[in-house]
């Protein structure tokens, strides 16, 4: 049975947790397995202040670099031997950035940011594959670039599925495959990505494509639970969800899960299991096609909101056209909303505080209206609510903003 497994940058963020995946892989022996990485721990993050520093041209970008490079170089000295040709692999993924860097930053920030950022996923692939053959695990390292084919929207890329499918089916024929999450690439071969978090998608694509019998996300956690362990003591494992939940879930920003992950699976019916790699005796969550009637509240817990109330400057009603103009807006920076709410004269909407888009979609929100925001705010979801989660969650918060819906209730809260 082909098996998908995805295992993210908590998952091998030093040496002995690379020994703890291998382990993890090899119980997989009888299985053709395609195993997607996203990069080690947090250097998605000292990427995308690397790509900060360039874009301010701060002369401490080099330093930044060098944590990263100092990071993947302490890992392999411990791996490897010192003629081992990993270490040219790694100088030559770190030229590349450099290679960026000697340039000015290009007009169009999200360009420069995916050509800097996706060599995480790079260094991360070659180090493990590389890892694993010394250890006699033979396997296949194919480029992510090679088969997640995409349109040329930086930072946030469509899949051209008819693409992806024609070079998944070319180019994945023998397993053990690894390759590269959240990464893809343009028909004028330009690096993308996927979006924050889009390991997940990435595996989910390789898995619909190939009819696969199963995707197993590898996480810290003992699988999906009613709630983020960082913001709640007392979390329940689901041990089994729908599809339909899952994308409810993720769609409300639960952040185990990445929202465009369940419609490739759902499609085929590829059963999703959510995994410990920390607890290997715990079988996690499944996530399949199977009704279940779970009314445990859920809750879900967005960060770094901003809340945006735009209200017409003579004061009258927030009319049809202004609502197409704001979405306009919208649209042009490829913003997603959250939540809205309008009343007679004002149109509130709560967006992630993307540092790049916010200040100019205020800039040209103001314009045109008056606009008041409040940043730094969260956004709170219940999904099956009743009364005692409901006290529970608000008790002693100041709330901005309440929406109900049948299952769900959001508060946006300062
Ligand atoms: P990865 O290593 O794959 O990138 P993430 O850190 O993105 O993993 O996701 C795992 C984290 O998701 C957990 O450590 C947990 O803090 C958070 N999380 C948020 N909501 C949930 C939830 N409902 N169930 C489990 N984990 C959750
Ligand atoms: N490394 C990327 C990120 O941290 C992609 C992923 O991990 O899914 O966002
Ligand atoms: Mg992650």
């Amino acid at each position: 049975m082909i098996k998908v497994l995805k295992f993210g940058g908590a998952s091998i963020k030093n040496a002995e947790a690379i020994e703890n995946v291998f382990s993890i892989i090899n119980t997989f022996k009888d299985d053709d397995v395609v195993i997607v990485f996203s990069a080690l721990g947090k250097v998605t993050n000292m990427l995308e202040e690397v790509v900060d520093r360039y874009v301010q041209k701060s002369s401490t970008v080099y330093e930044k670099l060098q944590e990263v490079k100092d990071l993947h170089y302490n890992l392999i000295n411990k791996m490897f031997d010192q003629d081992h040709d990993i270490f040219n692999i790694v100088n030559n993924l770190f030229l590349e950035i450099e290679w960026v860097l000697e340039e000015d930053p290009n007009t169009e920030i999200s360009y420069d940011y995916d050509q800097i950022v996706s060599v995480g996923e790079l260094l991360s692939s070659n180090i493990i594959s590389a890892f694993l053959k010394l250890n006699n695990f033979e396997n296949q390292l194919i480029d992510a670039r090679d088969i997640i084919k995409t349109d040329n929207q930086f930072q946030n890329a469509s899949i051209d599925w008819s693409l992806t499918t024609e070079a998944i089916k070319r180019h994945i024929i023998r397993f053990p495959v690894i390759t590269q999450g959240f990464i893809g690439c343009t028909s004028e071969n330009f690096t993308t990505t996927l979006g924050r978090e889009g390991s997940d998608f990435t595996a989910a694509i390789i898995a619909n494509i190939l009819d696969a019998g199963k995707l197993i996300i590898w996480k810290d956690v003992d699988g999906v639970l009613n709630a983020d362990p960082r913001f709640f003591d007392k979390t329940i494992l689901l041990d089994h969800i729908s599809f339909t939940e899952a994308i409810e879930l993720a769609f409300y920003g639960a952040k185990v899960i990445h929202p465009k992950t369940i419609q490739p699976l759902q499609k085929k019916d590829i059963p999703l299991q959510v995994r410990s790699f920390n607890n290997l005796k715990n079988n996690g969550t499944l996530i399949n096609s199977d009704k279940i009637n779970n009314k445990r509240p859920s809750y879900i817990v967005k960060e770094n909101q901003v809340l945006i109330s735009i209200s017409d400057k003579d004061l009258s009603f927030i009319i049809e056209e202004h609502l197409s103009f704001i979405f306009s807006l919208l649209s042009k920076y490829n913003i997603r909303v959250n939540l809205m709410q309008n009343s007679a004269v004002s149109f509130s909407i709560c967006i992630d505080n993307e540092k790049y888009k916010v200040p100019e979609l205020l800039g040209e929100l103001t314009r045109r209206f008056n606009v008041f925001y409040n940043d730094k705010v969260m956004l709170y979801t219940i999904r099956h609510y009743n009364d005692v989660s409901i006290d529970t969650l608000i008790k002693g918060k100041q709330i901005l903003l309440e929406q109900k819906s049948r299952n769900t209730v959001q508060y946006i809260i300062s």
